[in-house]
């Protein structure tokens, strides 16, 4: 509904004459998704929340012409004994530091002077007229940025790889295919902040040797494809893009493709067959897309949060972000927080933050005074975490030790009220929809894990067929191709480790 309250705020402006006093400003996300649509009346930084057509001429006649805030609309955390707070003292963003999100919800992002405004184009400029593109690397070697798209391979040795690779022509592509259930943190990225991905990639084009990027984004996405191509359109008309950018003699292309929304293009080498025109199926690997990528040739391929790191590691310096995070997880991480929890949306933490921290500080805990009983990371690949693990410090390695990943930043939490072995089910599910069938264990191990989860959810499972479900699990891990079939059996083996008491009641009392 935020359309129509923005066209009544204009409205409310032009009839008491403000228009020219008070700035609309159209923004992306700014996380708080539980409590939108929001408008934050500045200098005083009053976060209303829930707002309706009706609030807002109350807005406009108390606050801007009374200079009142209006309590009642203030979103209720913000509020303590009739006082308002400043964002960042209420609980969800309290313990948030927003780096790849940093623009989102603050400035308009079909504005390219909105962003230089707030520094942008400064790195790029930055590294093309100081820095030579091996201290480009070495700097984001330093910084510990590791990919954000789930692999947590580190960014800095992916860029020397390319770097160092050899080629008449190198490419820089965004994987902004994001497709697990309940994840948008690159699409609220791209529809709030697209210069800072175009900035990005310009300034690893300059750091690895290529002159053309891509970005590959779905089209379920159109805002942020519409605002991507926005920024594109006007870097290229003011010269950040094109050819001698900043007068030096590097030149940089960017265009978009568009993904038709199947997961495993998500896939790096199924996402450069499709960016090639091909059907998305991923390659075996080796060759890296370093070596080999689009079209054979070198590419550097980085998820759309980790270009997103990339100016202001290049402004504020490689100790800088390297003094965030734990000791092998440098930086900040975003999630989409979602399930039951109260506050749904997006949050940005330092590396290290526990889990109970994120879900029942962050996320408000969970609702109606439920129990917690587990946390699911990493999107349809990762794993359940149960309650006995709430403090546990989140970061790549801690995820994977409990049999979880970090993934993309997907988190979805389940209460007392969720049957765990649906949740597996469910997730399974979706991985053998979105199997693209190129090898046997993932195209054929999944589905039959999806029947005996079906059998057992029925009531008529089998003790046997706990052992039958993890052995293919172990089998279906170890032998597919990609990223999808090896990861595609987590919830299954996670819930079984953590929860095979629900397993066995399905089994036992036959329901
Ligand atoms: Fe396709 Fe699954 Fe094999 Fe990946 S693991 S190549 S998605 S069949």
């Amino acid at each position: 509904g935020c359309l129509k309250i923005i066209d009544k705020m204009e409205e409310e402006l032009k009839k008491h004459n403000l228009e020219k006093e008070v700035k609309v400003i159209k923004t992306g996300c700014f996380g708080l998704c539980e409590a939108g649509p929001i408008i934050i009346v500045y200098p005083e930084g009053a976060f209303y929340s829930h707002i309706e057509e009706k609030h807002v001429e109350q807005i406009v006649e108390e606050h801007l012409l009374k200079g009142r805030i209006v309590t009642s609309l203030i979103f209720k955390d913000a509020v303590e004994e009739g006082k308002v707070k400043a964002i960042d003292e209420v609980g969800f963003y309290k313990k948030q530091q927003r780096v790849a999100l940093r623009n989102c919800g603050v400035i308009n992002p079909e504005v390219i002077d909105e962003y230089i405004a707030f520094d942008g184009y400064k790195a790029l400029a930055k590294v093309l007229t100081e820095m030579t593109p091996e201290e480009v690397i070495d700097v984001v070697k330093r910084s510990g940025l590791r990919g954000r798209g789930g692999g947590g391979f580190p960014t800095g040795l992916k860029w020397e790889f390319t770097a160092k690779a050899t080629g008449d022509q190198k490419y820089v592509a965004c994987n902004a295919d994001e497709g697990d259930p309940g994840a948008f943190m690159d699409r609220s990225v791209l529809e709030g902040d697209p210069h800072a991905i175009v900035e990005a990639m310009a300034i690893a084009g300059y750091a690895v040797g290529a002159d053309m990027g891509y970005v590959y984004i779905r089209a379920e996405y159109p805002i942020a494809v519409k605002r991507l191509q926005i920024a594109i359109e006007d870097a290229k008309k003011i010269g950040l893009l094109g050819k001698n950018i900043f007068g030096t003699d590097f030149n940089f292309n960017l265009e978009i493709r568009l993904g038709a929304g199947a997961f495993v293009c998500g896939e790096e080498t199924a996402l450069i067959n499709s960016i090639e025109g091909k059907r998305g199926m991923p390659r075996p690997r080796p060759p890296f897309p370093a070596v080999k990528g689009i079209w054979n040739k070198p590419t550097l391929l980085n998820n759309v949060e980790t270009y997103a790191n990339i100016p202001q590691i290049i402004l504020n310096g490689a100790e800088w972000f390297a003094g965030i995070g734990t000791e092998k997880s440098k930086g900040t991480k975003v999630f989409a927080l979602g399930g039951k929890i109260n506050n749904t949306g997006l949050l940005e933490i330092p590396m290290g933050t526990t889990l109970r921290e994120v879900i029942y500080e962050v996320g408000g805990g969970i609702p109606n005074n439920k129990a917690f009983k587990a946390v699911q990371t990493g999107g349809p690949s990762g794993g359940c975490i149960p309650a006995e693990y709430l403090d546990t410090p989140i970061d790549y390695d801690n995820l994977i030790e409990l049999g979880s990943m970090m993934g993309s930043g997907g988190m979805i939490v389940m209460d007392e009220d969720n049957c765990m072995v649906d949740i597996a089910r469910f997730f399974l599910d979706f991985t053998v929809e979105e199997s693209c069938g190129k090898c046997a264990p993932c195209r054929i191990g999944t589905k039959r894990m999806l029947e005996l989860l079906d059998k057992i959810t029925e009531g008529k499972g089998e003790a046997a067929d706990l052992d039958k479900l993890e052995n293919l699990s172990h089998t279906i891990k170890s032998a597919s191709l990609c990223g999808l079939g090896q990861t595609a059996p987590n919830p299954v083996i996670s819930t079984l480790h953590y929860f095979r008491d629900e397993y066995e009641a399905h089994v036992n009392d036959k329901k």
